[in-house]
C-alpha cells in the first residue's frame, strides 16, 4: 500500500498516519473506528498520495478529507458547488472545534478578510471555496502564499459533462495539480457508473490516484416503487402510515405539480414546503435552511434540490414521476437514511410515466447521440421499475456490483414477491389494435383510445372513429382497464411499442413483429390491486415516529420505555439548535440521541464514549445531557418485543386505472 509503509524513524510531522488519524477521529468526532474504506483512504492521503473515492451518499466521504486536513500540516482546502451549504457545514465542523471557514460570494469584504488573515495566519484547519471563486487569479494567489495540507474536491461528478450536475468551472480544477504537485488532492462523488468515474480521473488530471470504490449498497433504505393510482393521496397515505413527523423530500417533474403537492400536503396536515428554480433565491434558501434546521419538515422538489444536503436524519425520499436515469434515482434517493437508521425509498410509478418520459426525449434538443443516450438511460430505469427480481439486487448489478443472489429481503419485491404471468396473447391484442388502427384506417391513437377499443366500451370518441368496427373491438374482455394499461406500460418498458409525437399516439417497434409472429414469449408482471407493503416488524399501537412498520426497523426501534427519554433530548437539542442558530443534527445526531438513551449514561467519562460525542461536544454539551436524563426516571423495563405487522395494508386505496391528464388526440 503505497505511503504507509513503515519508516521508523522517518522525519514526518505527523507521525504515523493511522494512530495519529484513528486519535482524531476519537477526539474530534468521537467515533469509535473507521468505516469501510475511510482508514485507507485517510493513510494514503495523509501520506500525500492523490485518491478518486467513489462512496455513496452517508458513506462518510467527509471524514476521508477532513481528517488529512486535520492531521498534515496546512489547511485543507475543499472545492464545494454548494455555496448556500457552506455555512452549515462550518458551523458543524466548529461545533466539532474544528477551524473551519469559507470564502464565497454570501460574505462582505471585510468577513472575507477576516477568513483570508486566518489562513494566512496558518490558523485554519479547513477552508470551503466555490470552484468558481478558487479558479480566480486573486484565490490563486492567496492560496499560494498559505500551507496547504490537501485539496478535496467535493461532488467530483459536476466535472462530468453528461451528467446534470455538470460546472463548467470544475474543468478549471485541473490545475491545482500542476501548481501544487506536493499536495495531494482527493476528488469525491457518490456518482458510482464507470464512466463518470472515467471522466473525473481524466479530467483532474489525477493519472497516478489511487482508486477506491466502495460498496454502494444502501442496506437501511427500503426500496419500494408501487403502482400510480392517485400520487398525491397514495403519497399522503404512505406518509401517515409511515413516515408522521419524519422529515423527508418528495421530487416532482414539473415545478406546477411541486407547488400543487407542497398545497395538497400542507391542506392534510404535513408540514410542507415547495423548492425548485422559478422560486426567487430568498425563498428557496429559507425553505432549505427550515429543512436543514426543524425536525420533520417535508420539502417538495423538483431535482434542483438535494445535492449536497448532509442532513443526517432525512427519513423517506419520495418520487412522485419517474426519474430520467438510474443514476438520479440512486443519487436523489440516497439523501435518505444518511445516518444508517432504517428509510424509505418509495415511489408511485405509472403508464403516464413512461408516455411523458418518451415524449419529452423525442421532443427535446439535443442530437441523436444524445437522445439515444437518454433513451437508454430511461431504459434502464424502467427496467428497474418492472422488475420482478430484488430492486437493491438490480441496482447494484447497474453501477456494476455484486449483489446478494438470494435477495435483500429489504425492497418491496423481495418482501412482497410480485406475481408473473404469461402476457403474450395479450400483447398481441395491444399490438394488432395498433397495427389494425394504421393499415385499415391510417390512423395512430393513444392508450386510452388502445384500451378502450380493447374493452369494447363506446365511448364518444369511440363511435366518432367508428372503431366499435374494427374487428379488434371488445376482444379484450378478460382483463380490466387498470390491468389493460399494466400491459401497455410494460410494453413500452420493454420496448416492444413505441410512442410518437406531441400526442403519445402508439406505434409498433422493430421488436414488435416478433411478438405477432409468435416468436417469443412476453412474460409481465401482474398488477397489484393493492400496491404491496412490508411485512412490518417495527413497534406498533405507539403513535408517533415509533409507530412505522420497516421490516429493519426492529435492529434501530427504541424500546417504547426509552422514547419519552429520546423525546426529552430531541426537545433539549431543538432548543441548543434554537439558541444557536444551527440545525439540531449539528448538536447531536438522531443515532447518538439513541446511543444515548440505550446506555443511560450516568457521568461524563461514560457520556464520552457514545459514539459521535467527541472532546468539544463533551465540553459544550455533556453536563445538558447529564441533566436532562438525571431529571427524567431510569427506565428499567425489559425492552418491549416488537408487534407484527398492524393490518396497515387495509387502509390503502383500491388501484383503479391511473387518471389520465389529457385527452391523447
Ligand atoms: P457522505 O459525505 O459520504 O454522504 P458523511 O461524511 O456525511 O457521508 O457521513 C455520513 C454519516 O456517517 C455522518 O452522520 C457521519 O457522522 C457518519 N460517519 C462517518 N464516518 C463514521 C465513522 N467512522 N463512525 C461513525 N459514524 C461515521
Ligand atoms: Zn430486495
Amino acid at each position: 500500500m503505497p505511503g504507509t509503509t513503515e519508516t521508523p524513524g522517518a522525519p514526518q510531522a505527523h507521525g504515523p498516519a493511522d494512530s495519529e488519524a484513528l486519535a482524531t477521529l476519537h477526539r474530534v468526532f468521537g467515533y469509535d473506528a473507521f468505516r469501510g474504506e475511510q482508514e485507507e483512504i485517510i493513510e494514503h492521503v495523509v501520506a500525500g498520495g492523490d485518491a478518486v473515492v467513489l462512496m455513496p451518499t452517508g458513506g462518510g466521504k467527509s471524514l476521508c478529507y477532513q481528517i488529512p486536513a486535520l492531521v498534515r500540516p496546512g489547511t485543507g482546502i475543499v472545492v464545494s458547488p454548494l455555496i448556500a451549504l457552506m455555512q452549515d457545514q462550518v458551523d458543524a465542523l466548529r461545533a466539532l472545534g474544528v477551524n473551519a471557514g469559507f470564502i464565497n460570494s454570501t460574505q462582505d469584504f471585510d468577513e472575507r478578510r477576516v477568513v483570508e488573515a486566518q489562513f494566512l495566519a496558518g490558523e485554519l484547519d479547513l477552508l470551503y471555496l466555490a470552484p468558481e471563486r478558487l479558479r480566480l487569479d486573486s484565490t490563486l494567489d492567496l492560496l499560494a502564499r498559505g500551507k496547504i495540507a490537501v485539496f478535496a474536491i467535493d461532488e467530483a461528478h459536476c466535472v462530468s459533462q453528461w451528467g446534470h450536475d455538470f460546472r463548467p468551472d470544475y474543468l478549471a480544477l485541473s490545475l491545482l495539480g500542476e501548481r501544487w504537485p506536493d499536495v495531494p488532492r482527493i476528488a469525491l462523488t457518490a456518482t458510482a457508473t464507470h464512466a463518470t468515474h472515467q471522466e473525473i480521473t481524466q479530467r483532474l488530471h489525477m493519472p497516478t490516484a489511487r482508486h477506491f470504490v466502495a460498496s454502494f449498497d444502501r442496506p437501511n433504505i427500503q426500496y419500494r416503487i408501487v403502482p400510480k393510482a392517485d400520487p398525491k393521496k397514495q403519497l399522503l397515505t404512505f406518509l401517515r402510515q409511515e413516515h408522521e413527523g419524519d422529515a423527508g423530500i418528495v421530487y416532482c417533474l414539473s415545478r406546477k405539480s411541486v407547488e400543487t403537492t407542497a398545497e395538497f400536503l400542507t391542506r392534510n396536515g404535513i408540514d410542507a414546503v415547495p423548492y425548485h428554480a422559478g422560486l426567487d433565491g430568498a425563498t428557496r434558501a429559507a425553505h432549505q435552511s427550515r429543512f436543514l434546521r426543524e425536525d420533520g419538515l417535508v420539502v417538495v422538489a423538483t431535482i434542483a434540490f438535494g445535492m449536497g444536503i448532509d442532513k443526517p436524519d432525512v427519513r423517506f425520499v419520495a418520487h412522485l414521476d419517474l426519474p430520467k436515469s438510474v443514476e438520479g434515482y440512486y443519487q436523489e434517493t440516497g439523501r435518505a437514511g444518511r445516518d444508517s437508521l432504517p428509510s424509505t425509498a418509495w415511489m408511485a410509478y405509472g403508464l403516464n410515466d413512461v408516455i411523458q418520459q418518451r415524449k419529452l426525449i423525442q421532443s427535446g434538443e439535443g442530437d441523436e447521440a444524445f437522445r439515444r443516450r437518454a433513451q437508454a438511460h430511461l431504459d434502464s430505469m424502467l427496467a428497474l421499475c418492472e422488475t420482478a427480481q430484488c430492486r437493491r439486487g438490480q441496482l447494484l448489478n447497474y453501477f456494476g456490483q455484486d449483489p446478494d443472489p438470494a435477495g435483500c429481503g429489504n425492497c418491496d419485491t423481495c418482501l412482497t414477491p410480485p406475481e408473473t404471468w404469461d402476457g403474450t396473447v395479450a400483447a398481441q391484442k395491444v399490438l394488432s389494435t395498433v397495427v389494425r388502427l394504421q393499415r385499415e384506417r391510417g390512423q395512430k391513437f393513444g392508450a386510452v383510445q388502445i384500451v378502450d377499443i380493447l374493452l369494447g366500451k363506446r365511448t364518444a370518441k369511440v363511435i366518432q372513429f367508428d372503431h366499435d368496427q374494427l374487428s379488434v373491438f371488445g376482444i379484450g374482455t378478460d382483463l380490466d382497464e387498470g390491468e389493460w394499461r399494466g400491459v401497455v406500460r410494460q410494453l413500452l418498458a420493454q420496448g416492444l411499442l413505441a410512442v410518437e409525437g406531441e400526442y403519445g399516439t402508439l406505434v409498433l417497434t422493430e421488436a414488435s413483429g416478433t411478438v405477432l409472429r409468435r416468436e417469443r414469449e412476453v412474460p409481465l408482471r401482474k398488477e397489484p390491486k393493492k400496491p404491496a407493503l412490508p411485512r412490518a416488524t417495527g413497534s406498533s399501537g405507539s403513535a408517533g415516529s415509533s409507530g412505522r412498520g420497516k421490516a429493519k426497523a426492529a435492529v434501530a426501534e427504541l424500546p417504547e420505555e426509552l422514547l419519552p427519554a429520546f423525546e426529552a433530548l430531541r426537545a433539549w437539542r431543538a432548543e441548543q439548535a434554537r439558541e444557536q442558530g444551527v440545525p439540531a443534527y449539528v448538536i447531536f445526531h438522531d443515532a447518538t440521541l439513541r446511543e444515548i438513551v440505550g446506555r443511560w449514561p450516568e457521568s461524563v467519562a461514560e457520556l464520552a464514549t457514545v459514539g459521535g460525542v467527541g472532546e468539544k461536544k463533551l465540553l459544550t454539551y455533556g453536563e445538558g445531557v447529564l441533566g436532562v436524563l438525571a431529571g427524567l426516571k431510569t427506565p428499567t423495563a425489559a425492552p418491549a418485543p416488537t408487534a407484527p405487522g398492524t393490518g396497515d395494508e387495509d387502509h390503502w386505496p383500491e388501484m383503479d386505472a391511473e387518471p389520465e391528464p389529457e385527452d391523447w388526440i
